[in-house]
């Protein structure tokens, strides 16, 4: 009987949202408002032609490097930054090769290193879930291919300083060091200049979050011209299908839309940071469009009671270090004034507050 390799066979399943997410989603850190309205412009002009022929990735590839101030040989665009992992790992990870993953973290790191036959060697955040410099350091090794991390990270927010990145870097030569700044955008932080003199560093970037197109599946990985070379091999000439080509030069045109957007985000951010201070419930500071807060052992039963009231949060409690904690995306201010009410109702309603409010 066909059996598949026995490494896929033992990776841990994740779990994306397939199906049934009704209400308001606050539940996978996507923009809750949708994109600029000069993308969609765009995909409706769309002609068969456009349609028809194999999607041109190399001018828009152009475009993106101008906007991020890169020559085009430093840049390529992938599906989504799921992609960009899927890249860096086919292009540098052998079986046995080891994988460094700070965690908690976004789950694909893991689940793509592993697929290679790579060793994972988790270094765990403690207490304010900070980035473990030192702990990250100490786990380098000869055999180190490759480091992944999330700044901001994702579930916590917290992100990893560009001093800290650029020591990691010099500290592991034989690794590829990939930051994955998909919550770029709220934060303000990066280390993409970094890839013109770094040659061990790559920075993955997403159109999934900010820019409100998660849907088209559109990403960047920049990297070192000589290292994006070999990482070019592994992908394949269509990866980015032509409805996301087209619309990306839209997407970056609408700079206004972004910041107007942000700015929104991260008044939000605060509002739901306040609220979480005066009743008492513990979070974790965030520099990302959601925050990390924790409820306690009743996790579940607070995400169905916030469902219930139309509202999904994502339970994170079964993240290493997240136990009795949901992560709750930022939405519009609109969007905020009606979660509020309702997460206090819930969360002093069921007790789950320390403030008690008759
Ligand atoms: N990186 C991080 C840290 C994320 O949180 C996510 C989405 N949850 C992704 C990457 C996936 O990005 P994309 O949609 O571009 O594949």
């Amino acid at each position: 009987m066909l059996k598949a390799r026995k490494v896929v066979l033992n990776l841990r399943e994740y779990h994306p949202p397939l199906a049934g997410r009704t209400g308001l989603r606050l539940d996978f850190n996507e923009n809750t408002e949708g994109c600029s309205p000069r993308v969609l412009e765009r995909i409706r002009q769309i002609t068969p032609e456009e349609l028809a022929r194999y999607p041109e990735r190399e001018p828009v590839e152009r475009l993106v490097a101008d906007k991020l101030g890169l020559d085009s040989k430093q840049v390529l665009l992938t599906n989504g930054v799921d992609e960009a992992i899927h890249l860096v790992c086919e292009t540098y990870l052998d079986p046995e090769d080891e994988v460094i993953v700070v965690t908690p973290t976004f789950g694909m790191y893991e689940v793509l290193a592993e697929a290679t036959g790579a060793r994972v060697i988790r270094v765990q955040c403690e207490g304010e879930l900070r980035f473990p410099l030192n702990e990250t350091l100490r786990a380098v090794n000869d055999g180190t291919r490759m480091i992944a991390i999330a700044s901001p990270n994702n579930p916590t927010g917290t992100v990893a300083s560009r001093d800290e990145i650029l020591q990691l870097c010099g500290a592991s030569p034989n690794a590829a060091v990939l930051i994955d700044e998909a919550y770029y955008d709220f934060h303000g932080d990066t280390l993409l200049p970094d890839v013109s003199t770094v040659p061990n560093l790559f920075v993955a970037r997403t159109f999934s979050k900010a820019y409100g197109l998660a849907g088209l599946r559109a990403g960047i990985l920049a990297g070192d011209q000589e290292q994006m070379k070999s990482v070019r091999r592994v992908a394949s000439p269509y990866n980015v299908n032509a409805v996301a080509l087209l619309a990306l030069p839209a997407a970056l045109d609408d700079s206004q839309y972004i910041s107007t957007y942000v700015e929104q985000i991260k008044q939000g951010r605060e509002r739901l940071a306040s609220t979480l201070s005066a009743l008492g419930i513990r979070y974790w500071s965030s520099q990302a469009n959601f925050l990390l807060v924790y409820v306690g052992e009743r996790h579940r039963e607070f995400v169905e009671a916030m469902r219930q009231r139309g509202i999904l949060v994502r339970d994170r409690s079964a993240d290493p270090g997240c136990d009795g904690c949901v992560r709750i995306t930022i939405g519009t201010r609109e969007q905020m004034d009606t979660v509020l009410p309702i997460l206090e109702q819930v969360l002093v309603g069921r007790g789950l507050s320390k403030v008690v409010r008759s």
